[in-house]
Formats: C-alpha cells, structure tokens, sequence
C-alpha cells in the first residue's frame, strides 16, 4: 500500500487576522480561488475556505479563516480562533495605523490561542510601492522580536500569496510532525 493510502489526513485551522481593509479576504480569495475584488465587499457569507495542498506526499488541508468584518467592531469572538493552529496577522504597507495594530492582533491571538500556533506577519499591497508608509525593515524588525515569519505581499498583482500560506502551512506540519 502506497502513503496515498495509509488514511491519514491533516485539517489545518488558519485563521486571519488584522485590522479592516488591510486585504485579509482577498489575499483569502486570491489564494483559494485566485479571485481578486477592487470593491471592499460588504462582506457576508463564507467562515472559511478550504484549500489542499500535498506537503511531503501528504494531503493537508487547509481550512483558512476569514473574519467576514467583525474586526471593525473589535469584536472577533474567540469561536473564531478556537482550535487554530496557525495564523496570518496582516497589515497593510500604504497605512502605518494598521503596522501599529499588529501587537494588540498579536495579544488578542495569545489570549486565544497557545504560543506553538504558526504566525506570519504579512505585509499586504505592496504593490503600491509608491505610497509605502512601512518599510520592508521596519516589518522584518517586529516579526524578528516577536519570533514571527516574514512577508510582503500583494493580493492585487498576486506576489508571494501562495508562499504566504504556504509558510503558514509547512510551519504547521512541522510543529506537529
Ligand atoms: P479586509 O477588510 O482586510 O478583508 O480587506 P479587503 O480584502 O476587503 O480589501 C480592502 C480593500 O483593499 C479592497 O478595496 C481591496 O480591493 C483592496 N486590496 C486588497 N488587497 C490589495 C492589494 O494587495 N493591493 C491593493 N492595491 N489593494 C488591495
Ligand atoms: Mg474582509
């Protein structure tokens, strides 16, 4: 019997986090269904979407949270980050005020979940390169003190979406394998 066939599975909560507009779900989008929205969407609808990808001959599924805009009435509950066993704190590298947010996403993601869940920083948009209000170092410095992965991003032009969650999901495997 191949691996294929040994029954195993893996289902991974990932959950993403990040103050609003900063573009968590169409980085979410971009990656599951390669969808882009220029409109912020009145969001409703989907928790999460689901994403598998084959890590060493494994079949692993991603369950990848979307907060559907609680967090402009900081109010995302803690069902949200129940059973999380990775997380994307994201800001966005045109608006400074959402680089700031990233210790209180931090705290709130250490209330709610143990310290082994995967984190990555990611820096979205950065594709608007002319308007940058936070530098690359300034991003890798936090993510360097608070022992988080790296990474800027764009769900607009798609740069490094994949390796985002990616990231995300290797860490994941590895913590538990
Ligand atoms: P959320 O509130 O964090 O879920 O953010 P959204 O995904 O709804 O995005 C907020 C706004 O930013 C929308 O108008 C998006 O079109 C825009 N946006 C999202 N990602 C990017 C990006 O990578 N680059 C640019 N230029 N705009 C983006
Ligand atoms: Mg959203």
């Amino acid at each position: 019997m191949g691996a294929e066939d040994s029954g195993e599975e893996y289902l991974f909560k990932i959950v993403v986090i990040g103050d609003s507009a900063v573009g968590k779900s169409n980085l979410l989008s971009r990656y599951a269904s390669d969808e882009f929205d220029l409109n912020t969407k009145a969001t409703v609808g989907v928790e999460f979407q689901t994403v598998c990808v084959e890590i060493n001959g494994k079949e692993v599924k991603a369950q990848i949270w979307d907060t559907a805009g609680q967090e402009r009435f900081r109010a995302v509950t803690s069902a949200y980050y129940r059973g999380a066993v990775g997380a994307l704190i994201v800001y966005d590298i045109s608006r400074r005020t959402t680089f700031e947010s990233v210790s209180r996403w931090l705290e709130e993601l250490n209330t709610h979940c143990d310290t082994a869940v995967a984190r990555i920083l990611v820096g979205n948009k950065c594709d608007l390169e002319d308007i940058r209000d936070v530098s690359v170092e300034e991003g890798k410095s936090v993510a360097e003190s608070e022992g988080l992965f790296f990474i800027e991003t764009s769900a607009l032009d798609s740069t490094n979406v994949k390796v985002a969650f990616e990231i995300a999901i290797k860490e994941i495997y590895n913590n538990i394998s």
